[in-house]
């Protein structure tokens, strides 16, 4: 998934653009370049992720599954901030920084689990955090009745 990322975006940022910029190439400070970070670079390319996760999961109630020639256990977790903390309170990651290779950590220890589908998990990781049900500090009248408050590192 990294060299298929990669590889795309890699294409579409050396597109010819010469209607727009006369020089035929899209300039290093376009803004475009944001919607677009590459692995390699050590970004965690959520956007492009939870694309990818929309289109090859499923279909369920949560995602499309649209794309069946990609396998959903070669998705990547779409990392953001709510996966990245609660991945650390649950010991499937050991980082505090937000990259690529942290993104890899949490989907490989999400395969032990289920490794055709490990980005199944992300709805809920995400959505606990989203929700204001898991504390960004730990919090007794809401860790209290936390399901996961026997795995969770806060209370450990
Ligand atoms: S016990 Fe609290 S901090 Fe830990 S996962 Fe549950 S809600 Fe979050």
């Amino acid at each position: 998934m990294e060299r298929a990322l990669s590889l795309f975006v890699d294409g579409f940022l050396n597109q010819e653009v010469s209607p727009f910029y006369p020089s035929g190439l899209l300039p290093q400070d376009s803004p475009v370049r944001f919607f677009l970070p590459n692995p390699k670079d050590g970004s965690t390319c959520k956007r492009l992720n939870l694309f990818l996760r929309w289109m090859v999961r499923g279909p369920d109630t949560i995602d499309l599954g649209l794309w069946r020639e990609v396998s959903p256990s070669d998705l990547i977790i779409p990392l953001d901030t709510h996966v990245a903390r609660i991945s650390r309170y649950l010991g499937l990651s050991s980082s505090i920084t937000y990259a690529w290779k942290v993104s890899c950590e949490i989907t490989q220890n999400l395969k032990r689990l289920d490794s055709r589908d490990p980005i199944k998990y992300d709805f809920a990781l995400c959505h606990l955090g989203i929700s204001g049900d898991c504390p960004s500090r730990p919090d007794l009248d809401k860790c209290e009745p936390c399901m996961l408050r026997p795995i969770c590192c806060c209370w450990a």
